[in-house]
């Protein structure tokens, strides 16, 4: 009898040792999955919940247009598991250099599917911000997360299904509330919200085209302030990082009020202080839209 409990015990003991062992090893056991920047990230992260380490690429009040990885940055990439990017020009070309480094990588569009707005030869690269195209990217990062870990499969589909839903009663808010506008025109500053435009029938007028580093010019400042006031809009956009001063001008020309609208393509130090995150951007970009075509 006393052998036995002997042995029992011995056995307690060690089913409990290889528990505390594979616990602290499962960290580093999970698959390492770096998202190109911001929205891609956190919505990543969402679906991915516990079972996946996710690191962000572009750094926060970086904007993602003309950024390249330094090489300590390329170093650290080149050692995930998987990389998810946007696709649709947004990461060219420092995306092409990382899959030529990283052959052990599996690489993620998660633009896959959605119908491009083109000017020209080149493709607008800012689908996030409507919520019509949100709903694709993450349909995409679920797919590619199914594939990097497919025995959380049911728990990334369990949260895939709750995050879509959220964003199904986004999409719905934003045809409610903007079919109902009075105005139909918006005035920003790059051409970030044409997708926006697209899916909710809304027309963008933009001081510059699709990167927020372009220079504005004088004519197309006046030719805006002459918009303004002809269609009698009330507010104007600027966006949280990027070129304040322009739209600040073409609001005083005008006597049109400035607000903000947030491309969502990165967190400034103020969305970061008061925990902001993608939905609740989407949701405040909706509420600044609707005053401003009222
Ligand atoms: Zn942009």
């Amino acid at each position: 009898m006393k052998k036995v409990a002997i042995t029992t015990f011995l056995i307690i003991v060690l089913v409990l040792n290889l528990t505390a062992c594979s616990s602290k090893t499962s960290e580093a056991s999970k698959p390492l999955v770096y998202a190109s920047f911001y929205p891609i990230y956190d919505l990543t992260s969402k679906i991915a919940g516990d079972k996946v380490v996710v690191k962000n690429i572009i750094p926060f009040n970086v904007s993602p247009h003309g950024w390249e990885p330094s090489a300590k940055e390329m170093a650290k990439i080149t050692k995930a598991n998987a990389i998810l990017y946007l696709g649709m020009t947004m990461e060219e070309p420092w995306i092409n250099k990382v899959k030529a480094s990283a052959p052990n990588t599996q690489f993620y569009e998660v633009s896959k599917g959605i119908e491009p707005i083109k000017k020209g030869n080149t493709i607008n690269p800012h689908p996030w911000l409507s919520p019509k195209e949100a709903l694709i990217i993450i349909k995409n990062i679920n797919e590619a997360l199914q594939k990097i870990d497919p025995s959380n499969k049911d728990y990334f589909e369990k949260n895939y299904q709750n995050l879509k839903a959220q964003l199904e009663n986004l999409d719905k808010q934003y045809s409610d509330e903007l079919s109902k506008a009075r105005l139909k025109t918006f005035v920003v500053f790059h051409s970030a919200f044409a997708y926006v435009a697209r899916d909710y029938e809304l027309n963008q007028e933009s001081l510059v085209g699709m990167s927020d580093e372009a220079e504005p010019s004088p004519a197309r400042m006046s030719e805006l302030v002459d918009l303004i006031k002809k269609e009698s809009i009330k507010y104007v956009f600027a966006e949280s990082l990027s070129a304040a001063k322009p739209m600040e001008a073409i609001a005083q020309e005008s006597g049109a009020t400035l607000l903000k609208l947030n491309t969502i393509g990165t967190l400034s130090q103020e969305d970061i202080d008061r925990k902001a995150d993608f939905l609740s951007l989407m949701k405040d970009n909706l509420g600044k839209l609707k005053k401003a075509l009222e």
